[in-house]
């Protein structure tokens, strides 16, 4: 301790200047200066931020150190040190310092957020599951699987609860994002390395674990096996796992039984492509966070020629932003038009043909082309007839005339006719989804290559 203590000259002090200074002028300057400590004649005053202590030093230095030298009788140096005056403000300011310093996690797109994912009816089920789910990892639905169509935002609401947990536990979860394609060839280095214990360790002691696209797992009979065990491991400890895959599980083929039933046996939510106004509101938002300025009604175009896939619908408004910085020049209508020619060609629901779905239909029902087309109404005929009318209603543009035309020269009202029949068996009978999911994915394959 030492034994200069000049508080008693402080507290006089205020004492006399608070009757030779407005009111308001003393409160708010002296107010927020209280005294700090004494050493050998020096004063330490506290104030809470530097512009603090300059404006005091520039206001009322010299009379600080005049009032108190006259009171003390000494001559008395006035310091200050800058230090938050009320002790929760500053715990509270700690703690938002902190959260801005949590560290970016290693695995994940910042761009990936909840606060970039525009929520419309295709996918609120998702998102909102999604958004309950960092919250409470590991508390319920676990695990959590997305499935959906190329393009709709899997990747991207996996890595959003990524961040949201990371933020939300303050950097303390032990997460890991892989694909599964990685989490494969991982595997596989760890082997080589022979050290498969590491790659145990590290998937079994994670708090969340984040696998995309788990169909690639089909046909690796050995990481699927590794992958039952992690799983059982992270389940059993009540970690939350989340996978996404590009179709329904039970659609996978060489997966085993056990996985595709733990895969299946928390919450599965199904993403689909989005309605015109949510590709719209996908492409305001996209607009605004690249801070660029495209009219609404170019966007208009590009969400109503881009329907199934909002990864298009980025490429093309990347496309024309790129086109007008290179030629310097506002994109019209027309020249979007012209630049996305071959995007909208190529993604067009148009670019499916009538031929190729009943190809797909045939095929899967194991009859001829020829019949599909043709006039033949009996009932092993007739039924997957109906569902190829369903499946070209869906997914082409072509009008019922045109549609009952290609389909051995039927009127319209009986292609609105089997369109109805088949949304009625779809609503009553769980594999007729599966059936038409199946064929429709066989459609685009053969459509996109
Ligand atoms: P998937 O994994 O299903 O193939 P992604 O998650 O990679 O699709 O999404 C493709 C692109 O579309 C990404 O850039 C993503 O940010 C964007 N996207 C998809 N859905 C949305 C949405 N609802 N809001 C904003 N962006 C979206
Ligand atoms: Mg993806």
């Amino acid at each position: 301790m030492n034994s200069w203590n000049y508080e008693v000259f402080w507290k006089e002090m205020l004492n006399q200047i608070k009757n030779s200074i407005s009111k308001e002028e003393f409160s708010m300057w002296f107010n927020n200066i209280s005294y700090c400590s004494s050493e050998e004649n020096t004063i330490v005053l506290s104030v809470p931020s530097n512009f603090f202590m300059d404006q005091i030093k520039q206001r009322y230095l010299p009379l600080i150190k005049e009032t108190i030298g006259e009171l003390s009788g000494d001559k008395i140096n006035v310091s200050f040190t800058v230090a938050k005056k009320d002790i929760k403000e500053e715990t509270n300011k700690q703690k938002i310092s902190q959260t801005e310093e949590i560290k970016k996690h290693p695995d994940l797109r910042e761009d990936y957020s909840f606060k970039n994912f525009v929520v419309g009816e295709n996918n609120s089920f998702a998102a909102n599951a999604a958004l309950a789910i960092s919250n409470n990892p590991g508390k319920s639905y676990n695990p959590f699987l997305i499935y959906g169509g190329v393009g709709l935002g899997k990747t991207h609401l996996l890595q959003a609860i990524g961040h949201a947990v990371h933020k939300n536990f303050a950097g303390k979860k032990k997460i890991v994002f892989v694909t599964a394609e990685d989490f494969t060839n991982e595997f596989v280095s760890y082997i080589k390395k022979l050290k498969p214990d590491a790659f145990k360790n590290k998937y079994r002691s994670q708090d969340l674990l984040l696998i995309d696209d788990i169909h690639f797992f089909q046909n690796t009979d050995r990481i699927q096996e590794e992958l039952f065990h992690t799983f059982n491991a992270l389940y059993g400890a009540k970690k939350q796992m989340v996978f996404t895959c590009d179709r329904p599980v039970s659609e996978l083929k060489n997966i085993t039984d056990r996985m595709k039933s733990r895969f299946e046996m928390g919450l599965k939510v199904e993403l689909n492509p989005p309605a015109f106004e949510t590709r719209l509101a996908i492409l305001k938002n996209k607009v605004e966070s690249l801070n660029i300025s495209i009219s609404d009604d170019i966007l208009e175009l590009i969400a109503q020629n881009i329907t199934s896939n909002v990864r298009d619908m980025e490429a093309a408004l990347t496309k024309l932003v790129a086109y007008a910085e290179l030629v310097n020049k506002k994109i019209t209508k027309e020249i979007a038009q012209q630049q996305l020619i071959d995007v909208f060609t190529t993604t067009k629901p148009g670019g499916i043909s009538i031929d190729i779905i009943q190809k797909k239909v045939a095929e899967y029902f194991n009859l001829s082309h020829v019949d599909l087309r043709g006039r033949k109404r009996t009932k092993a005929i007739a039924f997957p007839r109906q569902i190829g009318m369903y499946i070209a209603r869906e997914l082409t543009e072509y009008s019922t005339t045109e549609i009952g035309s290609d389909f051995g020269d039927r009127d319209h009202t009986t292609v609105i006719y089997a369109i109805q029949k088949i949304e009625g068996s779809l609503k009553s009978d769980p594999t007729m989804e599966a059936i038409i999911n199946n064929i429709i994915r066989a459609v685009k394959e053969h459509s996109s290559k």
